[in-house]
């Protein structure tokens, strides 16, 4: 049922506007409460009106019951006095009165056509057992009340059954009488009421009109704000300070254009860099063969010599294009994980063996201390690559005849591998820019050693998505140690 209501509620755009919210809660605040209070002001009259004209006829037939008693009407009904005091209440409320006596016999009937009849209705019957009653029927326009025809025992009449003071009835007064004329009045104060009500409806459209108008100009502000950033006249942070709201929106949106900036900017940046470093190998390799060619008869040692270099700057160019995909592979969105149960010490025997030979050929020893046996639910490439490219730079960065330790241990929660170094070290202000990418320390020398200043940048995606952490220590002139921390399971939260 809701989602139906719900589904007829954005059918219909324009319920979806603030403005038209606005205007209908507006209109409605005002006109509900005026329409509820026009009817209770016209019930509560209504309801007062009757009350003081009951009280009002009650107080006369009080009177006219106590004339009842002393001219004793109830036997003889010829009383020329009473029965025009009779009349002119009859005829002063448009009504109807009728006298009974303790028999239910009708004595008088000012409309003289039900005397003599017996009358047996509850009212009547009550009244003469003490309960006098007034009924309003408002559909048909009457009061109809009974009052009872009452005599107080005297000091001279009182006998030891009946003393002073007993009242006895003797007979019921059944008057009804005509609320026409309030009728009347309700149905002016209707016509009237109804009328300021109408004027009142066009004061309230046209307030609740301009007022929804006017309450969401800043939200139009906002957009137009917006909107220019959208078309590129201006990046600059915008503000709307109307509503605390409005002010909230395009603090978030100016966080979001600072965002896109930065991204923007670190976008330029690696696009300038990533040109660059592909450049250098080309314009090397276009000197080398432009200078062969400029020797007519260059000598085939020359060729072969030439040639060998740019081997070497192909190499170059295919290494950093590989550490490109890897790192493009690696983008914390894009990244999909193949995560399986590794046994990590076996998986670093095997990275080890494969950089002996690089190793082997700076003379640098490379030792695992496995602390104990780890398995752990890791992607087995990317965590080869954090491997490889850590093991790889401590073999680089080594001094001649030094060693690399790589440390294997896990505590119930995480697995670390530890890669140590006896090198250059990093100086201390460096540290937090290693990861950067195309960040090297020494470029030429990196260059020389053929690094491409990727390495550390895919090593750090690879242990972010893992969830995991990756941390550097270094002292100048003594080595390196880097400290990967990565969860057992990658699937617990
Ligand atoms: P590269 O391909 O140049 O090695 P990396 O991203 O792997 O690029 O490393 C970035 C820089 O951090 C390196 O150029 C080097 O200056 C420094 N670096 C990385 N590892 C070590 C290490 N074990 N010892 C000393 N310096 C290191």
């Amino acid at each position: 049922m809701i989602e139906i209501l719900k589904t007829i509620f954005f059918r219909f755009t324009r319920l979806r506007s603030l403005r038209a919210r606005l205007f209908v809660i507006i209109f409605l605040v005002g006109f509900v409460p005026s329409v509820i209070m026009r009817y209770a002001i016209l019930e509560s009259y209504e309801d007062r009106a009757v009350d003081v004209r009951s009280s009002d006829v009650q107080n006369q037939l009080k009177i006219i019951a106590n004339h009842l008693i002393a001219s004793n009407y109830l036997k003889d009904n010829s009383s020329a006095v009473i029965n025009a005091e009779l009349e002119q209440l009859s005829n002063l409320y448009d009504g109807r009165v009728l006298i009974i006596n303790s028999a239910l016999q009708v004595v008088k009937d000012t409309y003289t056509i039900g005397e003599g009849r017996i009358i047996i209705s509850e009212e009547v019957i009550k009244c003469l057992k003490g309960t006098s009653v007034a009924n309003y029927d408002s559909d048909n326009r009457y009061i109809e009340m009974t009052t009872p025809i009452v005599e107080l025992v005297s000091e001279n009449n009182a006998t030891p059954e009946m003393p002073a003071g007993t009242q006895i009835t003797h007979g019921v007064m059944l008057t009804s009488v005509s609320t026409e004329s309030i009728s009347a009045t309700m149905e002016i104060l209707s016509q009237k009421s109804f009328i300021v009500e109408v004027l009142l409806l066009f004061f309230l459209f046209a307030l609740a009109l301009i007022s929804a108008n006017l309450l969401v100009i800043p939200f139009g502000r906002v957009t137009k704000a917006i909107s220019q950033v959208k078309e590129g006249f201006t990046d600059e942070p915008i503000t709307v300070a109307d509503y605390l709201e409005t002010e909230h929106i395009l603090d978030a949106f100016n966080q979001l254009l600072y965002r896109m900036k930065v991204l923007d900017d670190s976008r330029n940046d690696f696009v300038s860099n990533v040109s660059h470093e592909l450049k250098t190998p080309i314009t090397s390799i276009k000197v080398l063969a432009e200078s062969l060619l400029n020797q007519n008869d260059a000598p085939a040692e020359l060729y072969r010599e030439f040639m060998l270099d740019i081997a070497a700057e192909i190499e170059r160019e295919d290494k950093i294009i590989n550490d490109l995909l890897s790192l493009v592979k690696m983008d914390k969105t894009a990244a999909k994980m193949d995560v399986t149960v590794v046994d990590i010490n076996a998986l670093t025997e095997i990275i080890l063996k494969r950089l002996r030979p690089i190793a082997r050929k700076r003379d640098v020893e490379l030792v695992l201390e496995s602390k104990r046996e780890v398995l752990a639910e890791v992607d087995e490439v990317k965590l080869s690559l954090i491997l490889s490219n850590l093991i790889e730079n401590a073999i680089k960065y080594n001094k001649e005849q030094g060693t690399v330790t790589v440390t294997v241990d896990a505590d119930y929660q995480f697995f670390s591998v530890e890669v140590s170094d006896l090198g250059t070290g990093i100086p201390e202000e460096a540290l937090e820019q290693i990861y950067e990418r195309f960040y090297r320390v020494d470029k030429s020398h990196s260059r020389e050693i053929g690094g491409t200043g990727l390495g550390l940048s895919i090593a750090k995606n690879a242990v972010l998505l893992h969830k995991g952490t990756i941390k550097a220590i270094s002292v100048e002139g003594e080595g390196t140690t880097f400290t990967v921390r990565i969860p057992l399971n990658y699937r617990a939260k």
